[in-house]
């Protein structure tokens, strides 16, 4: 069942099996076909149901494609990490009307002081509506992300492990832990850093492997809670640790694992207890654990995005040390960026080369997001040379430009693909502005392109199926029209209707509508 068998791609206008429902997946080994090969249940089956998975199932589900999510627990993931979400990631939330669910979870922060927990405030003038980042338990924002997949239609079986996969010209079977077998068009792996579809697929894994541990839990302290915080502040830039207050005596605790312990078995107190002493010459009289984990600092990118009809998103391709907050980041980020174009694939209406767009655009910002986490293990190492350079950098911060550069890589608003040659908004995200309904992002909430044309006299007729035309001229904006992606990025700038009509078949395929006059 591990070996691979792909030829081509399907006819775009391929719907084998678009007349079966979502709901009540049938087992594929019940039922058979003339050419002894299932009928395709769904269109994508994703598994893991983790951030990313969830995600790529919602925008998916924009494009009323059948989406399956396999998900190997049984239940939600109880340990209560708390995770920072950018500014890049709460665009995309407002993209999709999800901030308003998710801001009453969290904490928002300034933006800036997370490139290598250098303290430096961002810029005042960050280039985005939404330039805060907010904590939030990470089981709150799968949960969000799952419930709004599921409100969109897509259906997630939890208790249900990939174990295997081969993939044929129609589709891919994907085999359960316990043998069941299903049926997909495509099958996208957001199964994790350890993720079973990239081993399947021999995808590898380059990359080095983890150098140090760091204990994470979540406990009560008897220490006074200035004495804490004193004892935090002074520390905080040599070791990655911290004492952060939950309320009620409880902490969620971070100290360097230092060789304690044997790797193979989950920490005890003890080990927590031990490393604090060692770290900062008390163990604040913690007791009571809620939860205790261990991570690593390795650091691997998958050398391909796509096999054939199986993909890979979120840390099933790339894994790094949570230092600046980006992983959970860029495995939403990939699944915003993947959603529209397999959707495309699945409806038929996708240019050829368009689905191969997701590894060339995501690969190279997560080879930047693993180099940027690379500097700042080396910022945060308590040799002398490492923090020779970290108070150089430190002073550097000091300039706006060097800070803003910091801030706007980790943060991801100064991701720019490359589309071309072209003004330097090509390929960059529009932030939020006023347009003359409201808010422009509320106008992307269905996950459709969007013409934003303050001449007034151009049209996007022939693609009205799968692109909005807004024409204001009062947008603030100072380039006469822009072509949004449904990723909320810029693929077309000017104010030609022939170059905007070769832009658009370049993003969204042959129109199929005749096209219709340009909007009075
Ligand atoms: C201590 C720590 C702090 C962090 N802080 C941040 C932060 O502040 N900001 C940030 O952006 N990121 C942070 N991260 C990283 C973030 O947690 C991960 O990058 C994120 O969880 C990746 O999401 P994912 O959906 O790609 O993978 P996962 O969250 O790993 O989800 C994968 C899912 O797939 C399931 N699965 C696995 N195998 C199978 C299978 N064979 N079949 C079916 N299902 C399967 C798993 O059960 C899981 O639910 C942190 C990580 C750590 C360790």
């Amino acid at each position: 069942m591990h070996s691979q068998h792909f030829t081509t791609e399907p006819s775009a206008n391929d719907t084998t099996g678009r007349d079966l429902t979502v709901g009540d997946v049938p087992a594929l080994g019940s039922q058979t076909s003339g050419a002894d090969r299932a009928p395709l249940m769904v269109d994508v089956i994703i598994a893991g149901c983790g951030p990313t998975g969830a995600m790529l199932a919602a925008e998916l589900r924009l494009h009323d494609v059948r989406v399956l999510v396999l998900e190997k627990e049984t239940e939600p993931k109880s340990f209560v990490r708390i995770v920072g979400l950018h500014v890049r990631s709460l665009e995309l939330m407002a993209m999709r009307g999800l901030l308003e669910r998710l801001l009453p979870h969290g904490r928002r922060r300034p933006a800036g002081g997370f490139f290598a927990a250098i303290a430096k405030p961002a810029p005042k003038d960050l280039d985005s509506a939404y330039a805060y980042l907010l904590g939030i338990p990470q089981p709150v924002v799968e949960r969000l992300l799952e419930e709004h997949a599921v409100e969109l239609g897509a259906q997630v079986r939890r208790g249900r492990a990939v174990t295997g996969l081969e993939q044929d010209d129609e589709g891919v079977t994907v085999e359960l832990a316990d043998g069941e077998r299903l049926r997909a068009r495509y099958l996208v792996g957001c199964d994790g850093g350890r993720s079973t579809v990239r081993k399947l697929l021999g995808v590898g894994f380059p990359g080095e492997p983890s150098r140090t541990e760091t204990l994470m839990g979540e406990m009560e302290a008897d220490a006074p809670q200035e004495e804490i915080a004193a004892k935090v502040a002074e520390l905080r830039e040599i070791h990655p640790f911290w004492l952060r207050p939950f309320g009620g005596g409880v902490y969620s605790v971070v100290v360097p694992a230092g060789g304690v312990g044997d790797r193979a078995q989950p920490p005890t107190l003890e080990d927590f207890r031990q490393q604090l002493r060692a770290v900062a010459g008390t163990d604040f009289g913690v007791h009571s654990p809620r939860w205790l984990s261990r991570f690593g600092d390795a650091t691997r990118l998958a050398e391909r995005y796509r096999v054939g009809r199986v993909l890979l998103a979120g840390d099933a391709a790339h894994i790094h040390p949570p230092i600046g907050g980006q992983g959970l980041n860029l495995g939403v980020q990939d699944a915003f960026n993947l959603g529209w174009k397999l959707a495309a694939q699945i409806r038929g209406w996708a240019p050829d080369t368009l689905l191969d767009t997701y590894q060339a655009e995501r690969r190279p910002v997560a080879e930047d997001v693993l180099d940027n986490t690379r500097a700042q293990t080396e910022l945060l190492s308590a040799e002398p040379g490492a923090q020779a350079v970290r108070r150089l950098l430190t002073e550097l911060m000091d300039f706006d430009e060097v800070n803003r550069h910091l801030i706007e890589k980790i943060t991801a608003i100064g991701v720019r693909y490359d589309f071309g040659e072209g003004p330097d908004l090509l390929g960059r995200r529009l932030r939020d502005i006023d347009v003359k309904q409201g808010r422009l992002y509320d106008l992307l909430h269905r996950g459709r392109g969007l013409l934003l044309d303050r001449t007034a006299r151009l049209t996007a007729g022939g693609w009205s199926d799968r692109v909005d035309h807004l024409a204001d001229p009062t947008a603030a904006l100072d380039v006469p029209c822009v072509l949004l992606r449904p990723d909320g990025h810029v693929a077309w700038v000017g104010d030609d209707q022939q170059d905007l009509d070769a832009h658009l078949a370049r993003w969204f395929g042959t129109p199929l509508l005749k096209a219709s006059p340009a909007p009075k």
